[in-house]
C-alpha cells in the first residue's frame, strides 16, 4: 500500500478534505487528488518555510507521485503551524542547526531548498552528506564554482541533485520545444525575453547582494537565460551586456536593477533579454525561425501561460507548474525518467556559467565567450 493511501486511513477523509481545502488556492482547484496510483511515492522535506516553500507545500497536496512529508525551518511556530496545516509528523521536522540529523529518518527520500539564494550551496552539501537527495530552487547557487561544488558533493554522495525548473513541464512550453525540433519554425534565428517586475520592500532579502548574489538577474532574469537555451535548442558560446541603474538607493552596489543582455548561439541565432526589477508586464518570450514563430506571453509566471505561434493558439492545458513539477521529480529521482529539458545540477551550472559571464561582460563591456561543457 502506498505512503498517500496510509495517510488517507491514518488521518480519515473528512480530515484530508478540510485540509485539501485549505490548500485549494495553492493548486488554483486544477487538479483533484486522485488515489489510484500505487507505484513508489518521493517523500520530501522543505527547507525554508516562506513564500515559495508554502505554494510548493501547497500544490504537493495535489501530487500523486511525491508527498509533502517534513519540514525545516528556523521558527517554531512556523514547524507546528505545518504540522497542523499539512499532517506531518513532528518527528520530521528539523531546524537550521538539527537538519543533519535527517540522515538517521528513513521517512524522507528528499529535501527540497526554498530558502534565500546564498544558503543553497552550503545546505545541500549537508543534505548531501545526509544521504538524502537534493532538491534546490533557483538560482542553485551564487556562482558556477558553488554550483559545480555541489553536483560534485551529490555524485559523491550517489544522491541526486534537481533543480526547480518548473517550466521544463509546462505543456504549452513543451509543444513550442516539440514544434521546433520537428522543425516547425524552420531554421531558428532570434529569440527574446523580457523577464521582470517592479520589486517592493527595499529591505528584503533579494535586494541584499550577501544573501540574494545579485539583483534581478540572479531572481527573475535567469528565466530568459534558462528559456533562451530551451527556446532555442542551443548552448550560447558568447555574450554581451549591459546594465542600467536608476534607483541607486533601492538597488545597492552588486545588486542589480536592470541588465540587458545578448547571446550568440553555434548555429547562427542570436538572442536579445531583459532582466529588470523596475518594469512591470514583462513576462514575455519569442521565437523567430525562418519558417514560423513562437510567442509565450506570460511565459513563465505561475500561469496560466499563454502562447501562439505561426499556426494559431497554443491550446496545451493549464496546470499547477509546482504539482506536475513535484510529480516529474519523483519519476527522475525513483525511477530514473529523462525529462525533456535537463533540470539536474548540471543544467543549473550551465545557467550559472553564463550569469557569471553577464556578470563580467557588464564589468569590462566586453564581448565574453562561452564553454559550457
Ligand atoms: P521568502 O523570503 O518568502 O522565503 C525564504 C525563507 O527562508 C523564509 O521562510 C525565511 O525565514 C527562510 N530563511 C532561512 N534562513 C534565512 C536567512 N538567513 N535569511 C533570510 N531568510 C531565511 O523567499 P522565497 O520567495 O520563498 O524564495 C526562496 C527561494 O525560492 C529563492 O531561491 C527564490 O529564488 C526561489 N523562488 C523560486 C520561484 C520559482 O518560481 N521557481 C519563485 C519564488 C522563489
Amino acid at each position: 500500500m502506498n505512503s498517500r493511501r496510509k495517510f488517507l486511513q491514518k488521518v480519515g477523509l473528512s480530515a484530508v478534505a478540510l485540509q485539501l481545502a485549505s490548500v485549494k488556492t495553492w493548486a488554483n482547484g486544477n487538479a483533484a487528488p486522485h488515489d489510484v496510483y500505487d507505484g513508489p511515492v518521493l517523500r520530501v522535506a522543505i527547507m525554508g518555510l516562506g513564500g515559495y516553500g508554502t505554494r510548493v507545500a501547497g500544490a504537493m497536496q495535489y501530487c500523486t507521485k511525491a508527498k509533502l512529508v517534513g519540514a525545516i525551518s528556523g521558527t517554531p511556530k512556523k514547524l507546528t503551524n505545518w504540522q497542523d496545516s499539512f499532517a506531518i509528523p513532528a518527528k520530521n521536522c528539523y531546524n537550521y542547526q538539527t537538519f543533519d540529523e535527517v540522515k538517521n529518518n528513513p521517512d524522507i527520500d528528499a529535501i527540497y531548498i526554498t530558502t534565500p539564494n546564498a544558503l543553497h550551496h552550503d545546505q545541500a552539501l549537508r543534505i548531501a552528506k545526509a544521504g538524502k537527495h537534493v532538491i534546490c530552487e533557483k538560482p542553485m547557487a551564487l556562482n558556477a564554482k558553488q554550483g559545480q561544488e555541489m553536483v560534485d558533493a551529490c555524485n559523491k554522495a550517489g544522491v541526486k541533485l534537481l533543480v526547480g525548473y518548473r517550466m521544463h513541464f509546462e505543456p504549452k512550453t513543451l509543444e513550442v520545444i516539440r514544434m521546433r525540433k520537428a522543425g516547425d519554425f524552420g531554421k531558428i534565428r532570434f529569440f527574446q525575453g523580457l523577464c521582470g517586475f517592479n520589486i517592493g520592500d527595499p529591505k528584503q532579502w533579494r535586494l541584499n547582494k550577501e544573501l540574494a548574489g545579485g539583483g534581478s538577474l540572479m531572481d527573475i532574469g535567469i528565466y530568459a537565460i534558462n528559456g533562451a537555451r530551451y527556446m532555442v535548442g542551443e548552448d550560447p558560446i558568447w555574450v554581451t551586456a549591459q546594465e542600467t541603474k536608476t534607483d541607486p538607493i533601492r538597488f545597492k552596489e552588486g545588486v542589480d536593477e536592470t541588465i540587458q543582455f545578448q547571446f550568440g548561439f553555434p548555429s547562427g541565432a542570436v538572442a536579445s533579454c531583459l532582466s529588470t526589477y523596475t518594469m512591470n508586464n514583462l513576462d514575455k518570450f519569442f521565437l523567430d525561425g525562418d519558417r514560423g514563430w513562437a510567442e509565450m506571453l506570460p511565459s513563465t509566471g505561475y500561469g496560466p501561460i499563454k502562447g501562439r505561434t505561426h499556426k494559431g493558439e497554443l491550446t496545451q492545458p493549464v496546470t499547477t507548474h509546482q504539482t506536475v513539477q513535484m510529480d516529474e521529480f519523483s519519476e527522475i529521482i525513483l525511477n530514473g525518467k529523462q525529462p525533456i529539458v535537463p533540470v539536474d545540477g548540471n543544467e543549473a551550472v550551465r545557467d550559472l556559467k553564463i550569469i557569471d559571464a553577464i556578470y563580467l561582460a557588464v564589468k569590462t563591456g566586453k564581448k565574453v565567450e562561452l564553454k559550457l561543457v
